[in-house]
């Protein structure tokens, strides 16, 4: 039975349509494919859009616009970093633009963007390419169930399955 007073809370499975705008421009969308699907309050989508969405209910539709704090966080100054060029290997194309992961000692993977390259040097940034930016989103919810006890044990959604 579908209870279409249900509206969103803690620990309910949420799928949502979705389209994100930054300045205008459609960055990211499920439209012609999958709604995302998560855990309500597990922290799974960024916090400035998933408060906004306790309340609502299946059908439901609304614009949310979140702050840089809520959403990918301020630009850090300090994330930008000077390296010499020939930290590099070859096959990277030294251009303004290109799209860098790097592996520090310890193991962990960082994205990076080359911002400038003056001489011998090259500039990175770290920062989340849309950190800094207001973030305009237009949801749907199109589904919502009650996670089940072990979804919740694991942390995330399980399909027609289970997994
Ligand atoms: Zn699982």
């Amino acid at each position: 039975m579908e209870d279409e007073k249900r509206v969103i809370a803690e620990g309910d499975v949420v799928s949502l349509e979705y389209t994100l705008r930054v300045d205008g421009e459609v960055v990211d969308t499920s439209e012609g494919g999958e709604p995302i699907e998560f855990i309500q309050g597990s922290g799974q989508i960024i916090p400035g859009l998933e408060k906004e969405l306790y309340g609502m209910s299946l059908g439901d539709d609304k614009q949310v616009v979140v702050g840089p704090v809520d959403g990918y966080g301020e630009l850090d100054p300090e994330a930008v970093m000077t390296f010499p060029k020939t930290d590099f290997p070859d096959n990277i194309p030294m251009q303004v633009g290109t799209e860098l992961q790097l592996r520090d000692n310890q193991g962990r993977v960082y994205n990076a963007r080359i911002v400038g390259i003056e001489g011998d040097e090259v500039r990175l940034d770290f920062n989340h390419p849309l950190a800094g930016k207001e973030l305009t989103f237009d949801v749907k919810v199109v589904g919502l169930r009650a996670a089940t006890d072990e979804e919740l044990t694991h942390g995330h959604v399980h399909g027609p399955e289970g997994s």
